[in-house]
Order: C-alpha cells, then sequence, then structure tokens
C-alpha cells in the first residue's frame, strides 16, 4: 500500500507529492483546536502508514469545506 492510494491523500502542484489530511479531519472532530490545521507532505509512493484508508480524497470532500 502506498499513500497515493490512501483517502487523505489530497493532491498538490507536484504528482508524485501530495498533503496527508489525516490530522486535519481529527482535530476538525474535536471542535477544540479549528484553527489549529496541520497536514503533512508525502511522497505518494512512500509505505502507507497504519491510518491508511483506501479511497479517493473526494471521499472526503464534504469534510474539508
Ligand atoms: S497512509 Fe498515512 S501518511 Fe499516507 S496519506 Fe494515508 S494517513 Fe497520510
Amino acid at each position: 500500500m502506498e499513500c497515493g492510494e490512501c483517502k487523505w491523500c489530497n493532491p498538490i502542484d507536484n504528482p508524485r507529492k501530495g498533503l496527508c489530511m489525516y490530522e486535519r479531519i481529527k482535530l476538525s472532530d474535536t471542535q477544540k483546536t479549528s484553527t489549529a490545521i496541520k497536514s503533512k507532505m508525502i511522497n505518494k509512493n512512500q509505505e502507507a502508514c497504519e491510518h491508511f484508508e483506501k479511497g479517493s480524497h473526494r471521499d472526503n470532500i464534504d469534510d474539508l469545506i
């Protein structure tokens, strides 16, 4: 599994990289620290972490708006 297949991976200008939004989604769940948005840059071909969920970032688009 690679980050590029994960639904938390959001595209950026560089086709080989993405932004992992996993922590951002988790933060918004708490409603306490909505300004502390944390996203991290990842390589799409790096090995997936334990939070991997298969799917498209579009699955989350409602959560991000
Ligand atoms: S596998 Fe982990 S690091 Fe990679 S995009 Fe998904 S949540 Fe982020």
